[in-house]
């Protein structure tokens, strides 16, 4: 994985965060930061970006749509903290 540039450099890796995702699974999030405004940012490995939703992932916003009457913008927050970074055209075609 290369690293991002930020303001007109790469940024320095600054540690892993773990990520849950909707199917159980942990992953390492590698975090970025520039050194020169001190922006941190978050790198999700290689496939994790993918379009494509995981059965489990479509159960998961169709209950907090379902049971929590979440807004779709709310269930793709949602679904970030859960390291699963899906649209909101994606929330909507997985609760419709
Ligand atoms: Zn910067």
């Amino acid at each position: 994985m290369t690293a991002p540039t930020h303001c007109g450099r790469e940024m320095a890796r600054h540690g892993t965060v773990g990520r849950l995702l909707a199917n159980g699974t942990t992953i390492a999030v590698q975090r970025y930061h520039c050194a020169r405004c001190g922006t941190t940012v978050r790198v999700r490995p290689e496939g994790v970006g993918r379009q494509r939703t995981t059965e489990d992932e479509r159960a998961t916003m169709r209950r907090l749509r379902l049971n929590s009457g979440m807004s779709l913008a709310a269930i793709a927050r949602e679904m970030a903290m859960l390291g699963v970074y899906v649209s909101i055209p994606t929330v909507w075609r997985a609760v419709r």
